[in-house]
């Protein structure tokens, strides 16, 4: 088999300091787990069959970088970011790798290779990943497609036949390969803003209105599209109950995908305050303060422009007011996404109090977030008069179904998933995937059951 990749590759043509050209570090054994046919088809990508012995280990080697495909220009991109609130000039791909980029109908996509192996900006990681984070980030991002959450994709995986050392000892070493609508990031804004780097930064700023906001008439109209895709994707993010985790700002996207599948987990039962990520202990990002932070990551990238703004005082002012726009347009958003989870496509501010009413009854008696609104209409009990107001206001049940999933991958799940790999069996990932990507679908309870007690999951780990 000859995999053909229609590499078309515009970001290193940016200057140098944009990123470190290298190549992956090869690795012993791989093995192909995952292999996603229908994403590779959507690439254009060729001559990738996943059928034969031979099919996958052609694959294997092409998506550990073992081998690169003919096209390819790897390199390690350059970012910084704001962790947990503290600046780091220089953070950037430590373990990942652009291989380059191809232009479908859907627009311009990255392949990027994430454990390939220690680059420049590794600091004191050992630039791989194990196959637990590969697991939760394939089956993660892949749900989150077919949940229609603007993400990044998953397009293959392998295991590297090396061992990885973590807290808990070696653990079998794996690669993803990602793909992105680009990887630009609010950080990697911060990185050029940090150097004083005014002539990177007004290139960063024409490469991403071209590739994301081809109307956009410089920084100021940039700021806007990225606050209106934020927008919208942190409401969707709540109106399935989805934690992120480590809303970082160098895991903020320019495209709007969510990306950086760490630490990020679905909610089971309802409470706004919940935080399951073990890195998190000041519940930063917990699942209520996705919001605000977003608008705190939006005020960063704010700030990252100035530099090429012209007279600083009328930038800073300029900036402080447009930033202000984010808070009403994630209400317009969050009253889109839970408006039509009651079936209300036109939700107005008037419907809130009665989206409140619903959520915190939820929450009082902390009932499942998903499975709780997959069975409206009908309605948990102590919520008779709630259900009265709302067949007042007319709901669409259609519009009910088709917003309510019935399926998201749950953390214990994906634990269960995760430690039956390491045990070398991987048909649970298969199932799961499949079961995941379909989320509307009927399900055997062992999807949509919320854990037993003995089951339950408190905490989810960054997982590098
Ligand atoms: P993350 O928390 O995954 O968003 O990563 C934050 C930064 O740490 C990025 O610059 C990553 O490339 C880097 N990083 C995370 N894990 C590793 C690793 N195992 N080796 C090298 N760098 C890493
Ligand atoms: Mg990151």
């Amino acid at each position: 088999m000859s995999l053909h990749i229609p590499f078309d590759n515009t970001y290193a043509a940016l200057p140098d300091r944009f990123y470190t050209r290298q190549g992956a570090v090869p690795v012993r054994a791989p093995e192909l787990f995952a292999f996603n046919a229908p994403l590779a088809r959507a690439l254009g990508i060729a001559g990738a069959g996943s059928e034969t012995a031979d099919d996958r280990a052609a694959l294997a080697e092409v998506f550990s970088g073992n081998a690169t495909p003919p096209g390819a220009a790897p390199l390690a991109q350059l970012y910084a970011g704001h962790q947990f609130g503290g600046f780091s000039p220089q953070l950037g791909d430590g373990r990942a790798l652009l291989l380059g980029e191809v232009e479908t109908a859907q627009g311009r996509r990255d392949i990027q290779l994430k454990g390939s192996g220690p680059t420049p900006y590794s600091r004191m990681g050992d630039g791989r990943a194990w196959v637990g984070p590969v697991i939760r980030e394939y089956l993660m991002s892949e749900a989150m497609a077919a949940l229609g959450v603007p993400t990044t994709r998953a397009l293959a995986a392998v295991t590297t036949g090396e061992p990885v050392l973590r807290e808990d000892g070696p653990m079998p070493g794996a690669i993803l390969t990602r793909v992105a609508a680009s990887h630009i990031r609010v950080g990697t804004f911060q990185a050029f803003a940090a150097r004083n780097d005014t002539d990177a930064l007004q290139r960063l700023t024409d490469y991403t209105i071209a590739r994301h906001f081809p109307g956009a008439d410089g920084p100021l109209d940039l700021l806007q599209g990225l606050m209106e895709v934020q927008a919208d994707l942190v409401a969707r993010w709540m109106s399935i109950g989805f934690i992120h985790g480590v809303m970082n700002t160098d895991n903020m996207a320019l495209s709007g995908e969510t990306i950086d599948y760490g630490p990020c987990a679905f909610m089971d039962r309802y409470h706004p305050d919940t935080v399951l990520s073990s890195i998190d202990r000041q519940g930063r990002y917990a699942y209520s303060n996705q919001p605000p932070i977003a608008h705190w990551n939006i005020a960063q990238f704010a700030s990252a422009l100035v530099p090429i703004m012209g007279d600083e005082d009328k930038a800073v002012a300029d900036l402080t007011e447009a930033i202000k726009a984010f808070p009403p347009l994630y209400e317009a958003a969050w009253l889109r996404h839970f408006g039509a989870k009651v079936g209300l496509a036109e939700a107005t501010p008037d419907d809130r109090p009665l989206i409140e009413a619903f959520l915190s009854h939820m929450a009082q008696e902390g009932l499942d977030f998903t499975n709780t609104f997959a069975a409206l209409p009908q309605v948990p009990a102590g919520l008779e008069d709630w259900a009265r107001q709302w067949q007042a206001r007319g709901p669409d049940m259609n519009l009910v179904a088709r917003s309510n999933p019935r399926v998201i991958p749950r953390l214990h799940r994906i634990e269960a998933v995760i430690a039956a790999a390491v045990a070398g069996d991987f048909a649970p990932f298969d199932e799961m995937l499949s079961v995941v990507t379909t989320p509307f679908a009927e399900a055997d309870t062992r999807y949509t059951a919320p854990p037993e007690p003995e089951e339950r999951v408190t905490q989810t780990f960054c997982g590098t």
